[in-house]
């Protein structure tokens, strides 16, 4: 029987697991976790994340401020998206994701990382404030399966790791924009590599996530703030009107690493432990929430069944197959179609087709939106 589940990882996937358990009525002394720090380095912490709206439900059963008409509310939490405009950099065809066309308040939100985890710990520190943190507590000794999950963002260095280069890496800052369009995310795909332009939840400030040659966007980290400015304004166009550099900037790699999701027997990975995308979809967070509320009803479904713990992750494992991999596939080509070969005309006819298709266009909103669901 189950006795003990361990998370190892202090990200927002880690947190979320640990409260999605107790939803599912998991004991909170049953679960040991890593103590969390809320001071967050700048690199991470400044990051922005495109939540989806399958993933503001989930959020909304543990951060009741992460509800849909709670963000619509409380506007100084996370950007709502409610169009996603999709196109190529100096060229025509292209795609638009509108939520009122789909009868949804919003596709999802832009909320910053150290937002988001800021929101978590004071979730979890709420949940156990009454008996204090059980990872502090001295505990009487388990007397039945224990299960480690790893939720610590990284996905080690074993053979068995699918790894892909494209050659590319992301620079994010934050930009101010003289007119704006509340609720738009814009994706331009370039010749070097995608670039997004995000709401965020302050009027006319946008987070950009800008691909390239890993030269060139080290070359954008450092130019002199005007020139940067002028390069971005160049590549985006006149859309929003003048665009100014108001942040640090940052260098992230984008490779992507998939790993196994058990890795040996009573352990199993989720989050950026099992996989890391290319940002080019905004969905690595996505998938490791839907990770995350897949094993903890998993965990919460088994003492009713009396599963035993290998049971209970191959069943995991199944649930999560096929979302993972589609989504993975589905990331890994919409970030090569950036290489200058496929971009024209191959890339123009997909957007082309996707844009005269409303069906095709709708269902990939639906994919990206709540991912394959399984449960
Ligand atoms: C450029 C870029 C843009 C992205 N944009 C999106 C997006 O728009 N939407 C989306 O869904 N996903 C996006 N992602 C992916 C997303 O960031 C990850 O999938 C997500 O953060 C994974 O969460 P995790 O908890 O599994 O791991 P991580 O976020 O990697 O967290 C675990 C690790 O973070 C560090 N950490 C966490 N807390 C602390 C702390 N208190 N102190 C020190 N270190 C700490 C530690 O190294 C820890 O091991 C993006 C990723 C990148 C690189």
């Amino acid at each position: 029987m189950l006795d003990t589940i361990r998370i190892e990882g202090r990200g927002p996937v880690a947190l979320a697991l640990r409260l999605l358990l107790g939803r599912e009525g998991l004991p909170p002394d049953a679960i040991q976790a890593d103590p969390v720090d809320s001071a967050l380095p700048d690199w991470l912490g400044s990051r922005s994340l495109a939540l989806s709206l399958g993933s503001l439900h989930t959020l909304a059963r543990i951060i009741p401020q992460c509800a849909p008409a709670a963000l619509l509310d409380q506007p100084g939490i996370a950007a709502p998206i409610t169009v996603v405009d999709i196109t190529r950099a100096g060229a025509s065809g292209g795609t638009r994701i509108e939520a009122h066309r789909l009868k949804l308040p919003m596709l999802g939100a832009v909320i910053r990382y150290a937002t988001l985890h800021r929101l978590l710990l004071e979730s979890v520190e709420q949940v156990h404030r009454p008996a204090g943190n059980p990872a502090d507590q001295p505990r009487s000794a388990p007397t039945g399966e224990t299960l480690t999950v790893i939720a610590d963002g990284d996905t080690g260095d074993s053979t068995s790791i699918r790894i892909r280069e494209f050659g590319q890496m992301a620079l994010l800052a934050e930009v101010e924009v003289e007119r704006d369009r509340p609720g738009w995310a814009f994706e331009r795909f370039t010749s070097e590599g995608p670039l997004a332009l995000l709401p965020l939840p302050e009027p006319r400030r946008r987070a950009l996530v800008w691909c390239a040659p890993n030269e060139r966007c080290h070359e954008r980290a450092t130019a002199d703030e005007h020139r940067f400015s002028e390069s971005l304004q160049q590549t985006f166009g006149p859309l929003l009107g003048r665009l100014t550099l108001c942040s640090a900037r940052h260098v992230s790699a984008v490779t992507r690493r998939i790993g196994p999701l058990t890795r040996e027997p009573g352990c199993v990975a989720i989050g950026n432990a099992a996989q890391a995308l290319h940002p080019v979809a905004g969905q690595g967070l996505n998938l490791g929430l839907r990770d995350a509320a897949v094993l903890a009803r998993q965990l919460g479904d088994a003492g009713s069944h009396s599963l035993s713990l290998a049971q209970i992750l191959a069943g995991f494992e199944q649930r999560r197959h096929a979302d993972r991999e589609l989504l993975v596939a589905g990331t890994d080509l919409l970030a090569s179609l950036t290489r200058p070969e496929l971009l024209k005309p191959a890339h123009a006819a997909a957007l082309q087709l996707i844009d005269l298709c409303t069906p095709l266009r709708h269902q990939i909103a639906r994919g990206l939106m709540f991912g394959l669901r399984s449960h």
